[in-house]
């Protein structure tokens, strides 16, 4: 029997409710995918509040897996029963098995295991285009990241580093410091304890950095802003501590004619070209030992309420693998 977390209406992880569902057989151009890890994203949570809306309900959350293809559609090709796939940003992963487009698909080599699979395509991929679209990052630039010691945080620092960046990262706690630096940042800010501005102003020599990758939100814009070099780029990625509302053009203006984007990873992998180049070139980085997944922490699928709570208390680090 199939089984999937589904929810019937936004709210706190008490929402998330594990149940058996059908799914029947693979349409034109669909895969039947049985899982076999399911990734956690910071994303999951704004689809179970409501923050990022999702259609009628009930609804089945989770936008990261990996699995075997068990039987494919009418017009697929490149993929058969047995075959080992991956995908991100594709609702519905939160399930045993699912159906799912087989354009969605990534084939993975052997080189990498399944759960590393499902830990790095959504972080991954997002992590890729923040370097490389977003702000592309020069080699002898200083950048700054928020959460370095979490999902995004751990790979986008080792990426960084080995495009030849200075990476500053900010974290939550000593420890969390310890791990950001084992995964690729020169220097980390307790951003909670210490004044990030200054620290960067001392780091850089008095000029700030040349880009902010920051996936907390409301709560680091301002220092943000304050730790870029004049003209330096202010990416805002994620919400973790409450969006940013009202944002005042005027701040870019004041504090050195700053540059802004709000991205998000569904641009970067809109088509199939897209998706296959940016999944292309993760894959590639991780299956050479430049960008090493860090899962901190595994749940079995049906415990994921206990693993939301985790996330948004701030207690995991590195990506996090639900097992169906
Ligand atoms: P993380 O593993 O980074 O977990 C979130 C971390 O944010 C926490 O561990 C915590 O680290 C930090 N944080 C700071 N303030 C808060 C707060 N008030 N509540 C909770 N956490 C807080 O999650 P992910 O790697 O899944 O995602 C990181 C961010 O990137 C998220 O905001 C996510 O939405 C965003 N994202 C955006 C994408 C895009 O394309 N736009 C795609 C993928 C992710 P610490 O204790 O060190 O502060």
């Amino acid at each position: 029997m199939t089984h999937a977390i589904r929810i019937h209406q936004y709210g706190g992880p008490e929402v998330l409710s594990w149940e058996a569902v059908s799914i029947g057989n693979p349409a034109a151009g669909q895969v039947k995918l049985r899982h076999t890890a399911v990734g956690l994203n910071f994303i999951d949570v704004y689809q179970r509040t409501g923050l990022y809306p999702l259609g009628d309900f009930p609804q089945t959350l989770g936008m990261e897996a990996a699995g075997i293809v068990e039987a494919v559609g009418e017009g697929v090709e490149g993929l058969s029963p047995g075959d080992r796939v991956a995908y991100a940003m594709v609702l519905g992963a939160y399930s045993s098995e699912r159906l799912i487009d087989a354009d969605k698909l990534i084939k993975l080599p052997d080189s990498i295991n399944d759960e590393t699979a499902a830990a790095m395509m959504l972080q991954g991929m997002t992590a890729r285009y923040l370097l490389k679209n977003s702000y592309p990052v020069q080699r002898g630039d200083t950048v700054l990241l928020m959460a370095a010691a979490g999902g995004v945080g751990t790979i986008l620092s080792q990426w960084a580093r080995h495009l030849g960046a200075t990476v500053i990262g900010c974290v939550g706690s000593k420890e969390k410091a310890d791990l950001a630096h084992a995964q690729g940042c020169h220097h980390t800010i307790l951003y909670a304890e210490e004044d990030v501005a200054a620290r960067v102003r001392d780091i850089t020599g008095g000029e700030g950095v040349a880009a902010v990758y920051d996936s907390v939100g409301q709560a680091t814009l301002i220092s943000s802003l304050d730790s870029l070099r004049p003209t330096g780029t202010f990416v805002s990625f994620g919400n973790a501590s409450g969006p940013i509302t009202d944002f005042n053009l005027g701040l870019l203006a004041q504090k050195g004619s700053l540059y802004v984007q709000r991205p998000t990873l569904g641009t970067y992998v809109r088509n199939r070209a897209l998706l296959t180049e940016s999944a292309e070139d993760l894959i590639d980085v991780v299956a050479q030992g430049i960008v090493k997944v860090h899962i901190g922490q595994r749940y079995a699928l049906s415990d994921v309420a206990q693993a939301h709570k985790d996330l948004e208390a701030r207690k995991t680090t590195g990506a996090t693998v639900l097992l169906p």
